[in-house]
């Protein structure tokens, strides 16, 4: 560990952050956070209990009356204020992102931009909720119309974009006039910690988000969900996770969102720009080394394409520099655990033994900690495991198709619908493809559809709500209708 990691662990908290004091966990329980780069231990942090659970709760619903009587206006100052501290320690909070979940620095920095941009996004939606105001058909009342926040929220994020998970559900909430129990993930805790010093700094009272970092998250979770004062549960991570909240979601009614996972289709129809897509989809599949809910997991490329498109990417991703995420000119870092590792060995040999062909890579890479080559296999054949999972991974795994009608229905082949990509030239069947993907999201001809301004979210078992645009703070908000006769 370098003196400048040394330095930046000092100055970030290891305890629970309840109701605006950071305090050790009920029994003085800690959990060791690791670098997947090494398998090195970084530090150790709070292992919270229910209790201590219970009691960040008690604190968000404390704060929750006071904080939705404060003006729209101080919200949006505070939130703009934390945007402006995320940046003045983007160095920071990338080389924290670097450090416990293993992507590259410059990919570290642009999640600080992204992440910090749902703060000064939801900063300016805090002074624009507007209801309405008119005369019923019958003209015998008015009908008043207006947004009331939902009420005290619990979050839990994934490992995966350690900050902008948790800002894309914070921000909207403390515009909203919500406040908040966030529990980050267990492998990526950090970065949520030093997050909330930020918020404190910026002036967040005592009580409106609350952090509780801890390994037992069923345990942990459970009380805070059966809890009837709670009103909205915000989840993202997998489907498989997200089924058994919305479970228990179900006890106490309570308004939900989920961003869950995905198997996004990447088409490449016969009349593309094979630069841009093979640029695309370098983007698409490897950000984060491929441990996205939006990475392309399914290239199904037309027939006339798919050797030149295959030979293309094998040759770049041949080229891409390995190592742990601070060093120069790193493009893939680790993958988060030894367990990633052993699931894209297996998804690979099992495209392989049903007759793919592996153009690059489809190992592990024997150094400490938990590496896996960049891979390209193509010719993948219908059935097989890659094709219906999430590879979460840096394997490209490429089939083909003849016809739009085929292309659409192998793109739609699955249970999930967060994200497609389509590159085409014509501009008729692009917009055909908005019509026909079944998908919360599409990029055409990009490789990357991201944005605080933008509606993020899915359909089918991807997800319920949307994070970020106009219609991120409407997760946080209640609509209260008023009839008043004349
Ligand atoms: P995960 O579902 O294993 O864990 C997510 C979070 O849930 C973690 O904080 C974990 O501690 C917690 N958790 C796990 N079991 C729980 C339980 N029973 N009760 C309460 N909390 C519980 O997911 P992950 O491995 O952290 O993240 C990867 C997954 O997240 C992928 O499927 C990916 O597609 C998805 N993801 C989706 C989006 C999106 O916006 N749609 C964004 C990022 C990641």
């Amino acid at each position: 560990m370098s003196d400048l990691e040394s330095t930046l662990l000092e100055a970030t908290p290891r305890q629970l952050f309840i109701n605006g004091e950071w305090c050790d966990a009920g029994g003085g329980a800690t959990f060791a956070v690791h670098d997947p780069s090494n398998g090195g231990v970084v530090c150790r942090i709070a292992d919270a209990t229910a209790e201590d659970a219970a009691r960040a709760l008690d604190a968000a619903v404390a704060a929750q009356e006071p904080w939705a009587a404060t003006s729209p206006r101080f919200r949006s100052e505070i939130l703009r204020r934390a945007w402006e501290l995320v940046l003045e320690h983007a160095d920071d909070l990338a080389l924290l992102m670097t450090v416990e979940m293993g992507k590259p620095l410059s990919e570290a920095r642009g999640e600080v931009l992204y992440g910090g941009e749902f703060l000064r996004w939801f900063s300016e939606e805090a002074v624009r909720i507007h209801g309405r105001y008119g005369l019923n058909p019958e003209g015998t009342g008015q009908m008043v119309v207006s947004q009331r926040p939902v009420g005290p929220c619990y979050f839990i994020t994934p490992w995966n974009f350690p900050l902008a998970m948790a800002t894309r559900k914070i921000a909207p909430a403390l515009a909203a006039g919500c406040t908040a129990v966030i529990k980050p993930p267990q492998l990526t805790p950090l970065t949520t910690l030093y997050f909330a010093r930020l918020l404190s700094e910026a002036g967040l009272p005592p009580g409106v988000v609350n952090v509780v970092t801890a390994t037992a998250s069923a345990q942990v979770s459970a009380p805070i969900l059966a809890d009837p004062r709670l009103r909205k549960l915000s989840f993202t991570g997998s489907t498989e996770v997200g089924r058994r909240l919305l479970a228990q979601a179900a006890d106490t009614v309570l308004r939900v969102s989920m961003e869950l996972g995905g198997n996004a289709p990447f088409l490449i129809f016969e009349d593309a720009d094979l630069d841009k897509a093979v640029e695309g989809a370098l983007t698409a599949k490897f950000r984060n080394i491929g441990q996205a809910c939006t990475a392309a997991n399914r290239f199904i490329v037309h027939e006339s394409l798919a050797d030149e498109f295959a030979t293309r990417m094998a040759i770049r991703v041949r080229g891409m520099g390995i190592g742990r995420g601070t060093e120069d000119g790193v493009v893939i870092g680790p993958l988060i655990d030894d367990d990633a590792v052993t699931k894209a060995a297996d998804l690979v040999d099992d495209a392989v033994a049903r007759g793919a062909v592996l153009l690059t890579g489809g190992a592990r890479i024997e150094r400490p900690g938990s590496f896996f080559q960049p891979t390209v296999v193509t010719a993948v054949v219908p059935g097989s495991a890659i094709l219906r999972e999430e590879i979460f991974g840096p394997v490209l795994a490429i089939s083909t198709f003849s016809t739009e009608d085929e292309a659409v229905r192998l793109a739609n082949d699955t249970e999930y619908g967060l994200i497609s990509y389509v590159y085409t030239r014509d501009l008729a069947r692009g917009h055909r493809m908005i019509d026909r993907l079944e998908t919360g999201m599409m990029g055409l001809n990009a490789g990357v559809v991201s944005n605080a301004a933008a509606p993020f979210g899915g359909v089918k078992q991807s997800g319920v709500g949307r994070e970020g645009g106009f219609e991120g703070i409407h997760e946080y908000l209640s609509t209260k209708y008023t009839f008043i006769p004349v």
